[in-house]
């Protein structure tokens, strides 16, 4: 689309030491925090977020859009900056009091973590923190999050 930039996170994972670190930064600030869940977003939350849970010891959740999930699920719809769209999570995956990390490749508008967070915190989970690789500042997506932390790596204006 004109005067859409597209941040494209492929080519950092052409670069197995740049994709390590990339892991091991988020790992270094997660690991011992008692977070016994990453959930990831649909699709690229599912390139980062299964390393992270795997080396911090968490199961991996992934937050899928719909009609993917095969079994029993919960739904949230949300806004997006052109039209609507909604995200899915299996019944049963994230138990009451669990501890959750929510897990993107990059946070825009915000209404996609927005939607992340209040799927778990509906199964009674609660929400440590959201973790992107990229923010765009000036969309001020951060904003929208209800307070909750926002960890990311790279801003891009
Ligand atoms: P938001 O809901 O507006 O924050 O949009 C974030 C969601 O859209 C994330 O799941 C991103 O993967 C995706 N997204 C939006 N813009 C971009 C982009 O420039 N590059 C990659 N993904 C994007």
């Amino acid at each position: 689309m004109a005067g859409i930039m597209f941040q494209d996170i492929t080519t950092l994972l052409l670069n197995p030491k740049a994709f390590k670190d990339t892991i091991d930064l988020f790992v270094e600030r997660y690991k011992g925090k008692n977070i016994s869940v990453v959930a990831g977003i649909e699709a690229r939350g599912f390139i980062f977020g299964p390393p992270i849970a795997l080396a911090i010891g968490a199961k991996f959740v992934p937050l899928r859009k719909p009609r993917k999930l095969p079994g029993e699920v919960i739904s949230e719809k949300y806004i997006l900056e052109y039209g609507r769209d909604c995200l899915e999570m299996h019944v049963g995956a994230v138990k009451s009091g669990e501890r959750a990390l929510v897990v993107d490749d990059l946070i825009a508008t915000g209404g996609t973590l927005c939607a992340a967070m209040n799927l778990l915190e509906r199964a009674g989970a609660e929400v440590v923190e959201c973790a992107c690789v990229i923010e765009l500042p000036d969309l001020k997506g951060r904003e929208r999050l209800n307070g909750k932390p926002l960890y990311v790596l790279v801003e891009s204006h």
